[in-house]
């Protein structure tokens, strides 16, 4: 029997309609290169996507063409995340801080056929210019007074072609799983490789992020998404703010900046915040050195890597805030898991409350998840049995653009069972709280025991005068693999190696007490402000253990 229900589709430019509708007076502030802080509301949001549609449409640009986006989180950015999508055409962002060769590889493999760049970046895509021969146009994302000079012939100026349009079009309804977006992974191995997301399975994931246990969006709350938008849609923060008509503050290229940061926060009565660990402790740095506070901000989620414990500890003692962490990836849209209390848990101590928000958080309604020993086999969850992390859901990709769909191909991530593997390596606890305690390539084997590079790395920065830390298995004549502990100490700061694995014994299983500590100047990082440790592993390729 079929249901009698409406077949209405979901679509993108439906969640602009309703903030347009419920929510016009709503503010969406921004930093951008050209304006220290601009402001506009919703209604004016909506009237400007409309004139970008018009604009996409006079471009000659299609339905399904790629629409590609090379810019930092502003109102113009949010613009192009409506309009492209909106108009059936398929917003690309493209991550500017990826190196040169992947952001012409990726631009080439999408087939961009217009590129909206913000003025920052625009340097970098000149220095393209030779790769990107199938660009048919470079708008940049400013006004006439601030157009850089460019040696492309076919540049463009944003506020100049919106302002000949008007704002009268109408969003086309069509299927809801037609692609709404794409965003390729960073390609640590490999070409990076495009994940295509649709109109339907961003929605859902927005519902999802809005609950009171994800994020807890909500029209009395204001947000300030750090995390970018060029990667994995600003972890549908775009969205979701827009569904339930939150104040939006936006950045703009400054978001590594502890000055900016805490006067958006301050003046703008932020209450809620989203970002990677690297932002989190420049900004706590910041507000410590200069002893500033952000009173109005009660909640920030982390994610993208493990948050440690310090992070947690210094924004409830220094500033009575929350931390959430979260677990995703590009592939998921990302959300995966998230930390909330469940009941009776606001009993615990201090201490243990922090425990649990320094696990990945448990899984958000839509997505399953399993763990599975070497054999396939799912694993308990114990809190104790760890193995290789599987998901499954309706905002997971089931395959890579332009790579084969076919379940357990090598080119395909999905098993043959339909689960997404992740390549983590994770335990589950009873209660459903996740930890990741490893990427599959960086898990440590000694002995025929598995090692978590991430459990000593965050074990290790807990120590006050390391700055950064990272964990490699090393080769070792009795164990096989060993793991070596490589160290950034805070400025000015004299720990030597007995003093660090001093510290270490306290607080870990003794197999899982490095071999050796290295001391370096800085680590090598990715695009998206991870430690590279493919980088690690070769500059300590002929690296070898000391001989007892
Ligand atoms: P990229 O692929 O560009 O590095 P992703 O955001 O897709 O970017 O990376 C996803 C990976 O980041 C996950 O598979 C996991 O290894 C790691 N990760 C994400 N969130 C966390 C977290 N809270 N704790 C530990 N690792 C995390």
């Amino acid at each position: 029997m079929q249901a009698l229900m409406m077949n209405t589709q979901l679509m993108i430019s439906s969640i602009l309609e309703n903030a347009e509708k419920n929510f016009p007076e709503v503010e969406m502030v921004s930093v951008t290169a050209d304006n220290p802080l601009h402001r506009q509301s919703y209604r004016r949001f909506g009237e400007r996507c409309r004139q970008l549609a018009n604009c996409l449409d006079s471009l000659g640009a299609v339905f399904g063409d790629r629409i590609g986006t090379l810019a930092w989180n502003d109102y113009r950015h949010m613009e192009l995340y409506y309009a492209v999508s909106g108009s059936g055409m398929v917003c690309h962002t493209i991550n500017p801080r990826l190196f040169p060769e992947q952001i012409s590889y990726i631009i080439n493999h999408a087939e961009d056929k217009i590129l909206f760049v913000d003025l920052l970046v625009m340097p970098l895509v000149e220095a393209l210019k030779q790769h990107l021969t199938k660009v048919e146009a470079i708008v940049v994302l400013t006004d006439k007074e601030h157009m850089p000079k460019s040696s492309f012939s076919n540049v463009l100026c944003y506020e100049e072609l919106l302002s000949s349009e008007t704002a009268h079009y109408e969003w086309p309804s069509f299927d809801e799983n037609t692609a709404s977006g794409m965003c390729y992974t960073s390609g640590t191995t490999g070409n990076p490789k495009g994940v295509v997301y649709s109109h339907r399975s961003t929605i859902i994931h927005a519902l999802a992020g809005a609950l009171p246990d994800v994020t807890c969006a909500s029209n009395m709350e204001t947000t300030l998404p750090i995390v970018p938008m060029f990667h994995v849609n600003a972890w549908g923060a775009p969205y979701a703010a827009l569904m339930v008509g939150m104040k939006m503050v936006l950045p703009g290229p400054k978001m590594a900046d502890g000055e900016t940061l805490h006067q958006l926060i301050t003046s703008e009565n932020v209450t809620f915040s989203s970002g990677v660990p690297t932002i989190w402790l420049a900004l706590l740095d910041y507000l410590e050195i200069e002893k500033k506070s952000v009173p109005s901000l009660r909640r920030v989620s982390v994610g993208g890597a493990a948050c440690p414990r310090v992070i947690v500890e210094r924004f409830k003692e220094n500033h009575n805030c929350t931390v959430v962490q979260g677990w995703g990836m590009t592939e998921t849209s990302p959300l995966g898991t998230v930390f909330n209390l469940k009941k009776g848990m606001e009993d615990f101590s201090e201490d243990e409350i922090i425990d649990l928000q320094c696990l990945q958080g448990r899984g958000v309604f839509g997505i399953e998840m399993i763990i599975v020993d070497e054999n396939n086999q799912e694993l308990a969850w114990d809190g104790v049995a760890f193995g290789a992390l599987k998901v499954r859901g309706p905002w997971v990709a089931k395959s890579y653009y332009g790579l084969s769909d076919i379940p357990g191909s090598e080119e395909c991530p999905v098993d043959d069972n339909g689960w997404f593997e992740t390549g983590d390596v994770a335990s589950i606890t009873p209660e459903g709280f996740l930890q990741i305690t490893d990427r599959t390539k960086d898990v440590i084997k000694s002995g025929g025991e598995w090692i978590s590079s991430i459990e000593i790395e965050n074990a290790a920065v807990n120590h006050a005068d390391v700055a950064e830390a990272a964990v490699i298995g090393r080769y070792h004549p009795k164990w096989t693999e060993r793991p070596l502990l490589i160290i950034v100490l805070q400025p000015e700061r004299s720990l030597t190696r007995e003093g660090m694995l001093d510290f270490l014994t306290k607080s870990l299983h003794k197999m899982s007490v490095p071999d050796d500590v290295v001391f370096v100047n800085e680590l090598p990082h990715t695009a998206t402000g991870k430690i590279n440790k493919l980088g690690l592993r070769k500059t300590f390729e002929k690296y070898q253990f000391p001989i007892d």
